[in-house]
């Protein structure tokens, strides 16, 4: 357990604008920062985050929270893991305290993931290894000695149990191995082994640079699987991954463009020589996640490939996810007999840039293709469907319409006969339902996170069971606490206590709020004055039904009893209509 002071410490610490400029390209606007939500997909921006309060909000989807939150969702971890990650980066000590010392599940495959990759890092380097680290990695393949300390590439050996051994000297447990794709188990025999064997292994980290998975490189002829990665496990899911992110994450926000390229040694030969806003979509088509975590960093997009047959390029069969997400799409292709690795070898930086000047939208890239061999109306009219059976997979209805008018543009033929030979998809505008929640609980909620003057006043004259809505009833209390506790109610503090709870999204509504700084006291003034009334307007109403009844079942005492209450009731109303 990590004490409650050190949460506080880390959360004092640490800067929201700087832990999520790590993930999201943060526009000003006012106070606040804009960019585009990375839990779904949009244009424009409508991902909140505020400096002051120290919270992100969504209003496209509702998402929202604090540091800790975001690091929850966006990189799975636990609440301890992202207390820890922060307090490492604000150079905090954490002293755990009691007997839990169990990290949890995805805590301990992060680890057997760091043990790998040591291993195979340490393998790599062993005498009896020269012939891949010298002969292939360094003579053949060119990689310099930083590139593989950067990349940390390693290699599994021949031996069917030498990561096993080696990791549980580490105290991990074969299982764990299996759990995290790094092991195997015989189900006949019952015995354990490694996945990889006689590969070079690359590890995949994710954007906080941890270990993830590996892809492995074999290192025999004749092997028929050039490759084998990793499968997908609790902390690697591979359409949300881009290989190499985590190191080109800024260099492709400053330059606010990528280079897409099909294999780990493109991106690794790329970035050594200095070309270094680069991913890699290993060769598998680009799912609308990996697109959307792209048009985070960057606007513009190079799909980079080899010569041959680029028109087939796996990247190329989901475009339509890349133009959905927002990006602007370029075709770069490599001389015949070159591809981006040997290119950049051969040619240096430059060769690349001179080649990016050349580069083709996409539309102009498919229309000079299917033109190449032949030309004229009937492969017009094929290009014409084509595209507009691609225009219908975009999403977004603005987007769709801009990308329409460039194919009109391009080939000469009307929006309205691309748009017959696809119509455009349902839209799929469905609102998330939200239960009908009175807007002056939700105003007294949001303008108690913002701390009024008259804070004490309405702690005592509301409790929970004012509330017509449970859950703002629960979250009213639990700001009560806080206050009780700390002299004050901060948004933060409130969404450790909803951690994984529903109620979490209203919470970072209601921070989201905006109340102008002077009013904030008055408003919450009025709006506890109307909560007050309508307290009182429904107590009488109780009570004047209760009186009825008493006195219709001739109960002259309790009669009694109800009219002089109601009249103490009346008394300190303003108006009083009986009759409700
Ligand atoms: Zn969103």
């Amino acid at each position: 357990m990590i004490p409650q002071d050190t949460i506080e410490q880390v959360r004092q610490a640490t800067d929201i604008l700087q832990i999520l400029g790590q993930y999201v390209r943060l526009k000003k606007r006012g106070r606040d920062f804009w960019a585009l939500c990375p839990f779904h997909q949009e244009k424009p921006p409508s991902f909140k985050v505020s400096p002051d309060k120290q919270f992100y909000h969504c209003f496209g989807c509702g998402k929202g929270g604090n540091v800790f939150t975001f690091l929850m969702e966006h990189e799975s971890m636990s609440f301890a893991e992202a207390v820890r990650f922060l307090a490492a980066k604000a150079n905090i000590t954490i002293r755990e305290t009691g007997t839990d010392q169990r990290r949890d599940e995805t805590e301990r495959l992060n680890y057997a993931h760091e043990v790998a990759v040591e291993y195979y890092h340490k393998l790599l380097f062993e005498k009896r290894y020269a012939v891949v680290l010298d002969g292939y990695l360094t003579d053949k393949r060119g990689i310099s000695r930083e590139s593989i300390e950067l990349f940390k590439l390693g290699l599994s050996g021949e031996t069917w149990d030498g990561l096993l051994k080696y990791a549980s000297r580490k105290d991990l447990k074969p299982e764990e191995l299996v759990q995290a794709g790094l092991a195997l188990k015989s189900e006949q025999k019952g015995t354990f082994f490694d996945r990889f064997r006689q590969r070079l292994m690359i590890p995949i980290f994710n954007l906080s640079q941890r270990p993830i998975a590996f892809g492995g490189r074999t290192l025999k002829k004749g092997e028929p699987a050039k490759y084998v990665n990793s499968p997908e496990t609790p902390l690697y899911n591979k359409s949300a991954v881009l290989y190499g992110l985590n190191f080109s994450r800024d260099p492709i926000r400053q330059a606010n463009c990528a280079y897409v390229v099909e294999g780990y040694f493109d991106l690794i030969s790329l970035y050594q020589h200095g070309i270094k806003n680069v991913v890699a979509s290993s060769g598998t088509a680009f799912t609308a996640q990996q697109a959307r975590l792209l048009a985070r960093f960057a606007e513009d997009v190079y799909l980079f490939f080899d010569a041959d047959s680029a028109g087939e390029r796996a990247a190329l069969r989901s475009v339509e996810f890349l133009f959905d997400a927002g990006l602007e799409v370029k075709i770069l292709v490599a001389p015949p007999g070159d591809d981006p690795d040997t290119l950049v070898r051969r040619l240096g930086p430059d060769g690349v840039d001179e080649l990016r000047t050349k580069a083709l939208p996409y539309l102009d890239f498919r229309i000079r293709e299917s033109e190449r061999f032949q030309s004229g109306l009937v492969v017009r009219e094929k290009l014409a469907r084509e595209l507009a059976a691609l225009a219908s997979k975009i999403a977004d209805p603005a987007r769709r319409g801009m990308f329409l008018d460039t194919v009109s543009d391009k080939l000469g033929v009307s929006v309205a006969r691309l748009q017959a030979a696809a119509p455009a998809p349902p839209t799929a505008e469905a609102g998330v339902a939200t239960t009908r929640i009175k807007p002056r609980e939700i105003e007294l909620l949001s303008l108690m996170l913002h701390n009024p003057g008259r804070i004490d006043d309405i702690i005592l004259a509301l409790s929970a069971g004012d509330f017509e809505s449970r859950r703002l009833g629960r979250i009213f209390d639990a700001m009560a606490t806080q206050y009780r506790q700390f002299g004050t109610i901060d948004a933060g503090r409130l969404v450790d206590t909803f951690q994984g709870d529903e109620s979490l999204a209203v919470i970072t509504e209601l921070a989201a709020r905006d109340w102008p700084a002077d009013e904030i006291d008055l408003l919450a003034g009025e709006v506890l004055g109307a909560f007050v009334e309508s307290k009182r307007k429904a107590r009488a109403a109780e009570l004047m039904a209760a009186f009825r009844k008493a006195r219709d079942e001739g109960n002259e005492a309790e009669a009694q009893r109800l009219f002089l209450e109601l009249r103490t009731i009346h008394g300190t109303g303003a108006d009083t209509d009986d009759e409700t």
